[in-house]
């Protein structure tokens, strides 16, 4: 944030899309901690601060009657605990853009903070409306984007707002910068070799990502659900497990394009099966490519694991996105925790490490290693189309 921030207002998207019980108290707060470095350095810089935030679907939960359920979705539960955070009074603007919100960012003078009612109440925001922008825009003097998670979006607030600004009047917050440099540490000039670990349900959902990852790893391991597409397309038996039909064929192309590029693919050699999809089914152990009918893979098996762990312990980047098995469920849990304790043995030895985009972040939280990696992802989707390889909306306005 090389910016100056003296007497400016300061216009600040963050991801204050926080969870609550049923009496609007925050139930965690995580997001909120997130963007404080971002806000205390304006503050501290001389500057002011107008945040904005959406705050769940708005639009798609209305009332019977079709109006707004403001009461539900108003970030006015969230005035209290921030400003206790940040040590001092925050106002709050019943509206985004309309009169209250213009009166008071109009009023508004250095160290103070003023937080807008949600983007989402207004069609305008998902629609990326540039009249909606250019009203956000007239608020203030500089733009900083915080909100990573929705880069991916060409909402009015991540990505056209930055347009009514030029490029000495706009930048991303700590959070954001944070995100993009960790993931532009494993896309560009990784230390070698790089590990990609890829899990999760489906290949479908993947297909991009493996695509890339291709392309530029030294080793790919696939685990999870996505694994027994590879499997049965290299003509192994999977049972019951997940597969997906109509991606063996790109399994086999992606297979042979590992084989052509000198990419070590790693699929798990055993599972560990089930009778059934739940907690409390049968279970027992075998060969990936020989599970018997009516059994399905659920998680990888304990030759996987080592197989897994050693490929882990000898690279020095990784990359892990997705879950190698149903670790909600604890039977299936066993190699998600392996790998998760195998990526943080890594990292003491002095590889860097970045958990990013789906479950695999829930995961290593869950475990408690989430500070022995080097970086845990928050961006979740956005975290994921930036690894693909796409350009996010929300970065290219600002980057240009
Ligand atoms: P993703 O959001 O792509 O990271 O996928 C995570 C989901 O994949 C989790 O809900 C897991 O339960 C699920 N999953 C992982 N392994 C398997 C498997 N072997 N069979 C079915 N679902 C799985």
């Amino acid at each position: 944030m090389n910016l100056q921030f003296k007497d400016k207002k300061v216009l600040v998207r963050v991801d204050f899309n926080v969870p609550f019980d049923a009496d609007f108290n925050i139930t965690d707060d995580t997001r909120i901690r997130g963007a404080l470095p971002t806000i205390q350095h304006i503050l501290k810089e001389g500057g002011s601060v107008i945040l904005m935030s959406h705050l769940g679907r708005p639009l798609k939960k209305l009332l019977p009657d079709g109006s707004l359920d403001v009461k539900k979705h108003t970030l006015q539960h969230l005035v209290a605990h921030l400003s206790e955070l940040l040590g001092r009074p925050v106002q709050f603007a019943k509206d985004t853009i309309g009169p209250d919100a213009q009166a008071k960012s109009k009023a508004l003078r250095p160290g103070e903070v003023l937080l807008l009612e949600n983007t989402r109440f207004d069609k305008k925001e998902e629609a990326g409306d540039p009249d909606f922008a250019e009203k956000m825009a007239a608020m203030a003097d500089i733009y900083i984007n915080d909100a990573f998670g929705s880069a991916h979006r060409a909402h009015a607030s991540t990505t056209t707002v930055a347009n009514f600004f030029d490029a000495q009047h706009k930048g991303f917050g700590f959070l954001m910068e944070n995100e993009i440099t960790n993931a532009d540490k494993v896309l560009h000039n990784p230390a070698r070799p790089l590990a990609a670990i890829v899990g999760g349900a489906k290949v479908s959902d993947k297909i991009l990502l493996l695509e890339r990852l291709i392309d530029f790893v030294d080793i790919l391991i696939i685990g999870g659900g996505m694994a027994y597409t590879f499997v049965k397309a290299k003509g192994g038996h999977v049972g019951k497990s997940l597969v997906e039909e109509d991606k063996t064929d790109l399994a086999l192309q992606l297979v042979q394009k590992a084989k052509e590029k000198g990419v070590t693919l790693l699929l798990p050699e055993d599972s560990v099966v089930a009778d059934n999809f739940a907690g409390d089914a049968n279970t027992q152990i075998c060969e990936s490519a020989d599970i018997p009918d009516g059994w399905m893979g659920l998680d990888i098996g304990p030759k996987a694991v080592d197989a897994f762990r050693k490929s882990i312990l000898g690279a020095k980047s990784i990359l892990w996105n997705g879950p190698m098995g149903v670790f909600e469920m604890e039977a299936f849990a066993n190699g998600t925790k392996a790998v998760a304790e195998s990526v943080a043995e890594a990292t003491g030895l002095g590889a860097f490490s970045l958990v990013g985009g789906g479950d695999s972040v829930a995961a290593v939280t869950q475990m408690g290693l989430a500070d022995q990696v080097s970086f845990v992802s928050t961006g979740g989707g956005a975290m994921l189309e930036y690894l693909e390889g796409k350009e996010l909306p929300g970065i290219k306005a600002i980057r240009g």
